[in-house]
């Protein structure tokens, strides 16, 4: 028997016209008309009509934290950190990780996202669950300077989860994701910084969420963030900026010139109230990399990014007071990992040259339903970024496999049963 993977995908629509797509190893090996493709051997998906569609790439979460969706939902930013989850986040297990992301994994295979940027404790319980879901995902485990902790010892900690990241397949990759620059002090940056360039691994970092971040930073440092981590040593085209909100233009050239990008996370910004918009027409003009990200369910709530993308484009709109602030095409791109390549690489080491749906790329798709009625008139881009959410996706596809078939994911009540029972004991009122 052949130890290859194939992959055969018929009745497919693709700029209008029926295609089929064969896949190898999780490879796209061709693509075109029925008659054009060899339909005989592999495994078989009927696309029974739907569009064959790049997928979404969530450029910043925490997977995991699905098990604290609507804890603390009234709380800003530091009060819900302090008083919501940091406390409860002490008494996390594995298993609490495991199914948590388990959880996230679902909804993100049922709303079309194939991969994620992740930072979040246990990250072998996180790698473990996105090998077992069949997503790809960059996980980091989290930095922290804890009052009085011993440094030496974190910094084994953290090594040795990094060794244990390795040892997963190549859907998994791993990153050195300092938690913030208020959390954070100058020397373990520096630490992080050197760890990142010795291992050659990208680092994920949440910069310029709230005014208060930006202020304490000039205070105490002369600088804004982004020069501050210049200093450091720390922009770099593999380094992942998650927010950005109080980014000035300066800011936008220096990020620009370094290659690093910038991941908005709309929706959790206005749940949180940070009280400001990421300024997405100065990182344009600037040219800044930029991606989409959720953040995590805990401030989310939703893990939903084609629900997400609808918001980045609104919001960016209204802020400008301008409708021509994001074209279509620029945000549907921005939600796909295409104007980062850090980002839409998601770990692999070798980039991914071909254009999603081409042959040599990736086989990492979805199929939109053709029955859905958000997506049954006008120009379908402007559906996907104005019109649809998650629902719309009907089959979902990485690395030539099938995690998704006509909306079914297989395991998936096995996962609410055990993710039930996990979040019962972390309730905040449990044992
Ligand atoms: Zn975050």
């Amino acid at each position: 028997m052949s130890r290859d993977r194939r992959l055969v995908v018929t009745n497919a629509l693709l700029d209008g016209k029926t295609v089929s797509l064969t896949a190898l190893d999780g490879k796209i090996t061709a693509i075109g008309p029925e008659a054009a493709v060899d339909v005989n051997a592999g495994e078989m998906l009927d696309a029974g009509g739907g569009i064959l569609c790049a997928p979404l790439v969530n450029g910043h979460t925490h997977a995991a934290m699905t098990l604290f969706r609507g804890h603390g939902d009234d709380l800003p930013l530091i009060r819900w950190l302090k008083e919501a989850i940091w406390p409860v986040e002490q008494r996390l297990e594995a298993e609490d990780v495991y199914w948590g992301t388990r959880l996230a994994c679902l909804e993100m295979i049922r709303s079309g996202t194939i991969g994620f940027w992740d930072m979040y404790w246990l990250p072998a319980a996180t790698a473990r669950a996105v090998e077992d879901a069949g997503l790809r995902a960059v996980i980091g485990p989290p930095l922290f300077d804890p009052p009085g902790a011993d440094l030496a010892e974190r910094n084994r900690e953290l090594e040795s989860h990094l060794d244990e990241l390795a040892g997963f397949g190549d859907r998994i990759g791993a990153a050195v994701a300092p938690h913030a620059i208020y959390t954070v002090g100058t020397a373990s940056l520096e630490y992080a910084a050197g760890l990142a360039e010795d291992r050659g691994l990208p680092i994920h970092i949440h910069l310029s969420e709230t005014r208060e971040e930006v202020l304490d930073c000039v205070k105490t440092h002369g600088m804004r963030p982004a020069a501050y981590l210049d200093s450091l040593g720390m922009l770099t085209p593999q380094t992942n900026l998650a927010h950005g909100v109080w980014l000035e233009p300066e800011e936008m050239e220096l990020i620009s010139e370094r290659g690093a990008t910038v991941t908005t996370n709309p929706v959790a910004n206005m749940k949180l109230a940070v009280g400001g918009v990421f300024p997405y027409p100065d990182a344009a003009r600037a040219g800044v990399p930029m991606a989409l990200g959720t953040d995590g369910a805990g401030s989310n709530n939703s893990l939903d990014l084609l629900s997400d993308l609808k918001t980045f484009a609104l919001l960016q709109r209204h802020a400008a007071s301008d409708a021509e602030a994001i074209p279509v095409a620029e945000a549907w791109a921005t939600a796909t990992g295409q104007r980062s390549g850090l980002i839409g690489r998601l770990g692999r080491s070798v980039t991914a040259d071909s254009e999603p749906l081409t042959i040599g790329a990736p086989a990492d798709f979805i199929v939109l339903d053709p029955a859905a009625p958000e997506l049954a008139l006008g120009n379908l881009s402007s559906a996907l970024v104005y019109t649809a959410a998650g629902s719309v996706v009907k089959d979902t596809v990485v690395d030539g496999r099938i995690l998704m078939k006509d909306r079914e994911v297989e395991g998936s009540a096995e996962v609410l049963a055990r993710v039930r029972e996990q979040s019962s004991r972390l309730d905040p009122g449990g044992d």
